[in-house]
């Protein structure tokens, strides 16, 4: 999506580490307008799926997907990150390795968000390494929900998550995709 391409190449900045900072408009000061032009993206690409719930990770995804949640008109849920170690049955979780902390956490879905008849679009700001989307999936198949597909804003498609999750079956819709980040400052997108 061209508008996304030129806000990144405007606003953006490439920190080592293969890290985009873009936290001016998308994830942490949030340009709803532009938040507004890629949900109707995902919305023409999903017309055809019946979305009747948007699934999201705490924390940069939820802008994003309550405007979608605008968009689609529905629902919007984010998995929860949790410290508690034992869980009841009232919950799915399911454990997340962040990228971009290092770290590993577990996020939690109340049974009573996802239920088998929904049919889930997951969404969020980055996939790079899959492990966001990973998690937000188990939590959907736990449930018995469909997963119709997820809208990234920005993937970068020199890291593995886009390719070995559509390798799977997963349908992604990026908006902007980033197939190098240079040390000067430069970054390409894929044509
Ligand atoms: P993954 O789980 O696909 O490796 O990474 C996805 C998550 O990591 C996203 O939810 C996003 O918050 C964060 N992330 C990954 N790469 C970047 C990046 O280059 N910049 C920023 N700001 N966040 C990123």
């Amino acid at each position: 999506m061209r508008l996304l391409e030129e806000r990144i190449l405007k606003d953006g900045k490439v920190r080592p580490g293969g890290i985009l900072k873009v936290d001016g408009f998308l994830n942490h000061q949030m340009d709803v307008h532009l938040f507004m032009q890629l949900a109707d993206q995902w919305h023409e690409a999903f017309a055809a799926d019946n979305v009747n719930k948007i699934l999201t990770i705490e924390a940069s995804g939820i802008g994003l997907a309550c405007i979608a949640g605008l968009v689609f008109d529905c629902p919007v849920v984010f998995a929860k990150k949790t410290k508690t170690k034992n869980i009841d049955g009232s919950l799915y979780k399911t454990t997340v390795e962040s990228f971009t902390h290092g770290n590993i956490y577990d996020v939690i879905v109340s049974r009573d968000y996802l239920l088998p008849t929904d049919r889930v679009l997951l969404i969020d700001d980055f996939l790079a390494n899959g492990a966001a989307l990973d998690g937000l999936c188990d939590l959907v198949e736990q449930s018995g929900a469909t997963c119709v597909g997820a809208g990234i804003a920005v993937e970068k498609s020199f890291q593995p998550g886009g390719q070995r999750l559509r390798a799977r079956g997963l349908r992604i819709e990026s908006l902007a995709r980033i197939k190098a980040m240079h040390d000067d400052g430069t970054l390409e997108f894929d044509d």
